[in-house]
């Protein structure tokens, strides 16, 4: 992506008064720190912002600076200058945010995900980019925007959580160089990393042991999954937060090349949730025939039917997958 693009959001940002800063529905610490990093740079440059998520502030990240100003959507929508999505890969994943905003003179959409189409008025999609609040962090340097500790403690919220604390392969040297000027303006990492990965409520681990009770090996130990019926999750008194980041376990298994989780959701559908180890085998590529959506290693997609009858369907394409790629698990492990 070029610096010319970048330059161009950064003339637009400062050109406009009212701005709304949305991000995906069931967002995650990429979306919810790299939002809340840019609204505050705006703020501090005199902008009024709306900070809108259709789930609004989770419990879990409620303790990044500022998380006050993220809240769920207006009933009424309004007028904006500029609207700006961030690491959405499909309008539609915008939800209620996106009908919350009656007009807007200028769209911009900056985001990592490869499958990303391009929409709005002004695109900046880098899909090498670990998290977008890489991309935040640059359009911040690059064009003088205000910085301080609070945007640097939610853009190192947004990254930490989006590497898998710094592990997946997009993480680069200069994902590391941009976590050491975060920590230069004097933020603690190890109050942050006990704030994002050591304050969990108990029932997450309940619920990782329901999981593991329906954990599934499938060709040759290559294809592993798990799955939450409504049933359970209400049995827990689970709520969606709890969930993020437990595939992990099923893809820290030896052999395991492509890690599945499915929920059952309340609206007839089931959330398909995927991890490959691999490029090798793009996880996107099969979310994407099930109208989902993400990145190569990392994927999801919301599928029409049972929990059964999509488990059949999505572990059937990942076995075919698996047995038509020359994969092995030496070559991944
Ligand atoms: P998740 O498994 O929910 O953590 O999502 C993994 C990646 O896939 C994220 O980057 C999501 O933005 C993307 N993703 C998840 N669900 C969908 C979907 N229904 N449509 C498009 N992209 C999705
Ligand atoms: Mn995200
Ligand atoms: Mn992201």
């Amino acid at each position: 992506m070029s610096a010319t693009k970048l330059q161009e959001i950064g003339q637009i940002l400062r050109a406009h008064q009212r701005f709304a800063i949305l991000s995906h529905l069931r967002p995650d610490g990429d979306a919810l720190g790299s939002q809340l990093a840019l609204a505050l740079s705006l703020q501090a440059l005199g902008k009024e912002v709306r900070v809108w998520n259709e789930d609004g502030m989770l419990e879990k990240y409620s303790f990044l600076p500022r998380a006050e100003l993220l809240t769920k959507p207006l009933p009424n929508p309004e007028d904006f200058d500029v609207a700006i999505a961030l690491d959405t890969a499909i309008q539609n994943r915008l939800g209620t945010a996106l009908a919350a905003i009656r007009s807007s003179k200028i769209w911009i959409n900056i985001d990592h995900h490869l499958s990303n189409p391009g929409y709005g008025d002004v695109v900046y999609v880098d899909s090498s980019a670990p998290a977008t609040a890489e991309i935040i962090f640059r359009l911040i340097k690059d064009e003088g925007l205000p910085f301080n500790r609070d945007i640097a403690e939610n853009l190192y919220a947004a990254i930490s959580t989006d590497t898998g604390s710094f592990q997946y392969p997009k993480t680069s040297a200069h994902t590391f160089e941009i976590a050491a000027e975060l920590i230069r303006t004097g933020l603690d990492v190890g109050r942050l990393s006990q704030q994002l990965y050591e304050s969990y409520p108990r029932r997450r681990l309940e619920l990782l042991r329901e999981l593991l009770r329906s954990m599934r090996f499938q060709q040759e130990g290559h294809v592993a999954s798990f799955s939450l019926t409504l049933k359970t999750a209400a049995e827990l008194g689970v709520i969606p937060e709890d969930n993020e980041g437990l595939i992990d376990h099923l893809r820290a298994v030896r052999g395991v090349i492509v890690a599945v989780f499915f929920e059952e959701l309340a609206d007839g559908k089931v959330r398909v949730s995927m991890r490959s180890k691999t490029n090798a085998v793009d996880v996107c590529a099969i979310c994407q025939k099930f109208g989902g959506g993400g990145h190569t290693l990392a994927a999801g997609a919301r599928v029409r039917g049972t929990l059964s009858e999509v488990e059949e369907r999505v572990l059937g394409e990942v076995c075919d997958r698996i047995a038509s790629s020359k994969t092995t698990p030496a070559s991944v492990t």
